[in-house]
């Protein structure tokens, strides 16, 4: 028997109807890419997302056609979440930190249509205009004083494009399970992969994201997303601030310390969201000019592992709670987050940071589990590990224009990440399954190892990778990029290590390098690291 219930459908032009309608003056400020703050309401960006639906209508746009950007966290990149999406057309948020073979393959294989870019971009753009296929305009996000010289066609001024047009626009109803955004992982090997997210999805991860055992967000709440709105959707939280009214402040290009601190002093937020590269960058700033963070109540952290260090200076030097989150493109991309609890309160404040740094206990819709090579599910007792698989409404069944399901024959879908479940619930992930160190038939976490090492004053960053050995197959081999005015020997860090990590796990080499190389959205990239070093130990 079926229930009796309207047939309503989630659709994200309704976040923003329901913010004009109800938090009408709750603010969104941004620092520009032109470089003054903005600052408006949700009122203002629903009437300007209205003013872009009617000036996509008039470009030509239909139901099911992409649009590109290339663009910060502002209020402009903001409407295009809510206009193009809004008119069933596909918003394609590409990240410009990909190498320029890259975004030209995303955006010709997204079909896109119109690209929206910030100012920062009309050169990148330019360089590699010449292999895109089938662009009918470029719209630079800026008014027309600010207009750039440029080789590129058909170029629109964003200010321009929507200055004309009403602010009345009857968004259409359609199905909820319609397209409305496109996501590429970064691909470290082989071409990015396209995720394209419905309206549906969109909006059970924002709901979920907001709610109280994540990023508890309500119309009290101001947010200062540091997550860029190119890469995965901001972890969703420009439709949760949408749906419940919540304060945004957009950091624009400016992701340093000091231009991150400037906005967090003026605008109070009380959560931070965002990469653990970003907060190394805030602490340091801190530390060095000897402040704190006094609004700030939680940061969301993820996108990599957090070190221990840095939840313990969070929490020990401005009384920000550092929760962990974890997920992936293919994830819409939260799934899993260690939020304060009564019981954290009262535990020994070291068994409390043990607790932190593992990736967290799963979001309602989030079904997961660990399985072995052959797919045969292991214990949740905190100590097997094995592939984490995930299945839910916010996961990808397949990816963008693939005839192949992403799921195996149960309905999983194999994230690439080694980890441990524990009794409670608490998922600890282990390594990434390509980076895990096979040493004699046992794995050694090259995270544990990298998060261990940084905890030394003397290590700016580090790196494990696992290189072939005569004896254990792969052995761990650290590179260490030194910390600024510091000058450790690999004895120090050999003996700071010793009592932190099993004996076995202790890396056969020390090498000291001026930099390490990072993907796109700033994790280490150790495929070429891995290619470098391969005989290092056996040419030893
Ligand atoms: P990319 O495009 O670089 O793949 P994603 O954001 O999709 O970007 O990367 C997802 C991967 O990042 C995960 O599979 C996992 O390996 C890693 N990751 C994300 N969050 C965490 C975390 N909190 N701790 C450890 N690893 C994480």
């Amino acid at each position: 028997m079926l229930g009796n219930m309207m047939q309503g459908q989630l659709l994200i032009s309704g976040l923003i109807e329901h913010a004009e309608a109800y938090h009408a003056d709750a603010e969104i400020v941004s620092r520009t890419v032109e470089g003054p703050i903005h600052r408006y309401t949700f009122s203002d960006a629903a009437k300007r997302s209205r003013q872009l639906a009617n000036a996509l209508t008039k470009l030509g746009l239909e139901k099911g056609d992409t649009i590109g950007t290339l663009a910060w966290n502002t209020y402009r990149h903001f409407e295009l979440y809510f206009g193009v999406s809004g008119i069933g057309c596909v918003v394609n948020t590409v990240n410009p930190r990909l190498f320029p073979e890259q975004l030209t393959y995303i955006i010709n294989h997204a079909d896109n249509k119109y690209l929206f870019i910030d100012l920062s971009f009309v050169e990148l753009l330019e360089s590699i205009s010449a292999s895109l296929n089938g662009i009918k305009g470029v719209v630079i996000l800026t008014d027309n004083d600010n207009m750039p010289e440029t080789t590129l066609e058909n170029v629109i001024c964003y200010e321009d494009l929507i200055a004309a047009e009403s602010e009345d626009f009857s968004w259409p109803e359609f199905d909820e399970n319609t397209a409305s955004s496109l996501c590429y992982t970064s691909g470290t090997t082989g071409d990015p992969k396209g995720v394209l997210y419905s309206h549906r999805s969109t909006i059970l991860h924002a709901w979920i994201v907001s709610t109280g055992n994540v990023a508890n967000v309500s119309s009290s709440t101001v947010i200062l997303p540091v997550v860029p709105m190119f890469h995965v959707n901001a972890w969703g939280i420009p439709y949760a601030a949408a749906m419940l009214g919540a304060k945004l402040v957009f950091p624009g290009p400016a992701l340093d310390g000091a231009s991150v601190f400037e906005l967090i002093d003026s605008e109070k937020p009380d959560l931070l969201m965002g990469v653990p590269t970003v907060w190394l960058g805030l602490l340091q700033y801190l530390k060095e000019t000897n402040q704190t963070l006094d609004s700030v109540k939680n940061a969301l952290v993820g996108g990599a592992a957090a070190p221990r260090a840095m939840i313990q200076e969070f929490e020990e030097k401005h009384d920000v709670f550092l929760m962990h989150g974890w997920g992936m493109t293919e994830m819409s991309p939260l799934g899993t987050a260690t939020s304060r609890t009564d019981a954290m309160d009262d535990m020994d404040i070291e068994d409390r940071y043990d607790l932190q740094q593992k990736q967290g206990k799963a979001f309602f819709g989030l079904e997961m589990t660990i399985a072995d090579d052959e797919g045969n599910e292991l214990p949740k007792d905190g100590v097997a590990f094995g592939r984490l698989l995930v299945k839910g409404p916010t996961i990808v069944e397949r990816y963008f224009k693939s005839n192949q399901s992403a799921m195996d024959a149960n309905g999983w879908f194999d994230t690439g990440d080694v980890a441990k479940i524990h009794p409670e619930g608490y998922m600890e992930i282990v390594d990434r399954s390509k980076d895990v160190i096979k040493s004699g038939g046992e794995w050694i976490s090259s995270i544990d190892l990298e998060n261990t090492a940084v905890g030394h004053p003397g290590v700016g960053e580090a790196c494990v990778i696992g290189v072939l050995h005569e004896k254990w197959d792969e052995r761990p081999v650290l590179l260490i990029v030194k910390a600024a005015d510091a000058d450790p020997t690999k004895d120090d860090i050999l003996g700071y290590l010793e009592d932190k990590v099993a004996k076995w796990w202790l890396p056969d080499d020390v090498i000291f390098v001026n930099e390490l190389p990072h993907t796109a959205t700033g994790k280490l990239l150790k495929t070429n690291l891995r290619d470098e070093y391969k005989n290092y130990l056996i040419n030893k």
